[in-house]
């Protein structure tokens, strides 16, 4: 048996900046991964990063922004394309090469005394009496053995080993499920090119009538000659064809075969949903893809992670300090997450919602005819009010596809509905069951498909 502070499960972003911060702080930090030591911080992804989290981590904690080889290309803008209209947002920020910069930030963890335990899975919780007291972990080819930890973090991504192995009984407030139609299913290639590509600093989200609405292709620059190109949608949605093949269509659409040689490829599947309303239990916190933090549309997760394992650091350190590991202890950390992305992302939520309603055809109406401009498209987004003079205009304009419209308005006032919500988040745990049910029937009453 193995006794420490803070035991970490998983060292994806999520993990390694939950360790690293818990160790900053002071406190005893192990962190274990299934993987080789190497191979820790890389992941099959779509490599964008937004400029945002970066810019927090340096702040928080001193650490330098993506740079030299771990950045492939930088990005200024993301254009969501359909076959006949384009349309674009400006959002700074980086395409990466995530095995560097992972491994980078492990290394900072390491500096500040954490301990690494690769190539050891977390196997199940060590629960008593309602308190999540560490893991079963089983090192490969090796026994099983106990950690305990005065707070265990579960980062372990999509598959949330810790959290999945919690009773009901004893654990009653945290979800236990992942859903079908909260899960995407993905696949990639990193290509390099004959020729130079005309994508530098701008990353594409492409609909295209092959792919299951509001699933997506995406073209990101790797820097010269050299593409991140993928294809993703829902679970439950139904298809004909495989995935792979679906995806062989579209890329041959823009890069016949022989244009091409493929560097890298795979597939994994992201939790593509609004956040967890509540992510702490006695003993227990989980961040990142095991705590669905991942963008509902866009699906980007890295940067979320990165933040999220922040506070969930501040948040299990801060618990030791004051010799109470409880739930309420430890519900400062809700409130982080909710404030920082919680509402954001669950208005995208909303989105993406209203996307599966219009269809894409909904969609190119609305930017083939410029309906929206970028400023009210990114208002109705942040769920601010529109005039009845501007709904006026809008309206002649959409005529005579109103209820295109009407599905924009209902996101305008949904959101607006969430951001009153949300500013009534519970500042402790006595009060989140009433707002978790008020919650759940808003949202459900939007999801109902
Ligand atoms: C195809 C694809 C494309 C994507 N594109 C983007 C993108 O462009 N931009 C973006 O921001 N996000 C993207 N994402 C999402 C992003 O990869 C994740 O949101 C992000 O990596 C989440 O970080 P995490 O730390 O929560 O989990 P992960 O990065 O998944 O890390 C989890 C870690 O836990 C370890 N682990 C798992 N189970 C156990 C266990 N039982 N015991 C011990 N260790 C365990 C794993 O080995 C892994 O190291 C994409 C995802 C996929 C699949």
């Amino acid at each position: 048996m193995v006794e420490t502070d803070v035991l970490v499960i998983g060292g994806g972003p999520a993990g390694v900046l939950s360790a690293l911060t818990s160790a900053k702080n002071g406190k005893r930090v192990l962190l274990i991964d299934a993987k080789m030591y190497e191979e820790i911080g890389n992941k099959i992804c779509g490599d964008a990063l937004n400029l945002e989290p970066t810019t927090f981590l340096e702040e928080k904690l001193g650490i330098e922004k993506p740079h030299g080889d771990e950045v492939a290309d930088l990005v200024e803008r993301l254009i969501f394309k359909t076959s006949n209209a384009e349309f674009p947002l400006k959002g700074d920020g980086y395409v990466l090469n995530r095995h560097p910069y992972g491994q980078r930030l492990l290394k900072q963890a390491e500096e500040y005394g954490v301990e690494v335990r690769s190539k050891t899975k977390a196997v199940r919780a060590i629960s008593e009496n309602g308190i999540v007291k560490g893991a079963i972990v089983r090192e490969k080819r090796k026994n099983e053995y106990e950690i305990r930890a005065k707070v265990t973090i579960d980062c372990s991504g999509r598959n949330f080993q810790i959290r999945r192995t919690l009773s009901e009984d004893e654990f009653p407030y945290l979800e236990k499920k992942m859903e079908k139609r909260d899960v995407a299913a993905s696949y990639r290639e990193i290509i390099r090119l004959k020729e130079d590509h005309p994508y530098h600093n701008e990353i594409y989200l492409m609909y295209h009538k092959e792919i299951p609405e509001p699933g997506y292709f995406w073209i990101f620059s790797k820097g010269e000659k050299r593409l991140n190109v993928g294809i993703g949608w829902f679970l439950d949605m139904e298809v004909e064809r495989g995935m792979k093949d679906h995806f062989w269509e579209v890329l041959h659409y823009y890069y016949p075969p022989g244009t091409y040689e493929v560097e890298d490829k795979g597939g994994y599947t992201i939790p593509t949903r609004y956040p967890m309303t509540n992510a702490v239990a006695n003993g227990f916190i989980t961040a990142g893809d095991a705590a669905f933090h991942v963008n509902p549309l866009s699906a980007e997760g890295h940067g979320p992670a990165l933040i999220a394992g922040y506070y969930a650091g501040k948040a299990a350190s801060e618990a030791i300090d004051t010799n109470d590991i409880s739930e309420k202890s430890l519900w400062q950390y809700n409130v982080d997450v909710m404030q920082h992305f919680g509402l954001s992302h669950t208005k995208v939520q909303l989105f993406t919602e209203a996307l599966l309603k219009i269809k894409i055809a909904g969609l190119e109406f609305l930017l083939k005819r410029n309906i929206f401009t970028q400023e009210q498209f990114l208002n109705l987004h942040a769920g601010s009010k529109m005039g009845k003079f501007e709904m006026l205009k809008l309206a002649i304009k959409a005529f005579p596809r109103y209820i295109i419209l009407f599905q924009m308005k209902r996101i305008a006032n949904e959101a607006a509905a969430f951001e009153k919500l949300f500013a009534e988040y519970p500042k402790t745990p006595e009060q989140y069951l009433a707002w978790q049910k008020r919650f759940q029937s808003r949202m459900e009453q939007i999801r109902k498909r």
